[in-house]
């Protein structure tokens, strides 16, 4: 077949078509999720790398689609911004997972994910404000994770909001560290209380003198600027090695366990655990 420019347009016209079709369906399927209930949580543990202890857990949302089955935050995520639906379905995760860590020994903490869409909306502090309220849950205990993405429209709206954020006694966490912009910068016009060094840096620290450069320098500002570091996606034994001889204070990860429905982490919720 001849294999002109127009057949290579027409290909990516067709690709194209596919991708705005699928969206337009998630989008549509998205809208009722939440009514439905096909939503969930499920939480993973935050490790205290010393003394071994579970410190708290992250929230992460599911979907579970009536046909589709599981679909990817990653997947659905972005639609749900790029539509505003991301505003429901984060005061939903918000208040699901500060109601569940109501419960709790009042030792454990619980982090949020918040998408710079939700931080950016108006009312997003007072929503939280009425949350912490209705869930009776200490705002201490509460922890958001933002990522430096959020950081980047109006600065000085921006620091207003987390101030107001930090007033109610919630702590605020930077997210993915080190895959954004301008990293260093944030780190200073923003009040975190703790730093969440992304995966990709984690990954086989142990076996590549990059990743152990990098993974040593972010303790080492982290150290320096008293924020403690939260290594995110330790798999390997030889990695958590690393980190715990690095003085990283806590990590999450596979090797410790994969996240899942909290049910499963009863010993640590209860207080069970702790002698
Ligand atoms: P994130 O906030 O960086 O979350 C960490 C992701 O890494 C989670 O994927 C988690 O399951 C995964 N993970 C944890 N330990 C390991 C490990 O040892 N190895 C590997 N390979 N992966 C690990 P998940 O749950 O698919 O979430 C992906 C992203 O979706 C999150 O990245 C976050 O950006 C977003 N997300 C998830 N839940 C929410 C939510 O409730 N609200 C918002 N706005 N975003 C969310
Ligand atoms: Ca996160
Ligand atoms: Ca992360
Ligand atoms: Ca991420």
């Amino acid at each position: 077949a001849k294999r002109d420019g127009r057949g290579v347009y027409r290909f990516f016209e067709v690709q194209m078509g596919v991708a705005v079709r699928e969206k337009r369906l998630l989008e549509n399927d998205l809208r009722n999720a939440l009514a439905r209930g096909e939503f969930s949580l499920v939480y993973q543990p935050q490790v205290n790398v010393q003394s071994g202890e579970v410190t708290g857990f992250e929230a992460l949302v599911r979907w579970t689609h009536p046909t589709r089955g599981q679909i990817a935050p990653s997947t659905f995520i972005p639609v749900a911004e790029e539509c505003g639906l991301i505003l429901n379905i984060g005061d939903w995760v918000t208040r699901q997972a500060c109601a569940e860590a109501a419960g709790w020994a009042n030792t454990v903490t619980i982090a949020v994910n918040v998408s710079p869409v939700q931080l950016h909306a108006p009312g997003f502090v007072a929503r939280l404000r009425a949350v912490l309220q209705e869930t009776r849950l200490d705002p201490r205990r509460l922890e958001i994770e933002i990522t430096e993405t959020a950081l980047i429209r109006d600065l000085t709206r921006t620091i207003a909001t987390l101030d107001e954020v930090k007033a109610l006694g919630v702590r605020i966490a930077m997210d993915d560290f080190g895959t954004g912009y301008s990293s260093l910068a944030n780190l200073r016009a923003f009040a975190f209380d703790r730093i969440k060094m992304d995966q990709s840096f984690i990954r086989s620290v142990d076996r590549s003198d990059q990743s152990a450069a990098i993974v040593r320098a972010v303790l080492g500002l982290g150290s320096g600027l008293k924020l403690p570091v939260v290594a995110e996606g330790v798999e390997r034994e030889e990695e958590l090695e690393f980190l715990r001889h690095e003085a990283c204070a806590e990590i999450q990860g596979y090797l410790f366990s994969r996240p899942g429905p909290i049910g499963d982490f009863a010993a640590v919720t209860s207080g069970r655990s702790r002698s």
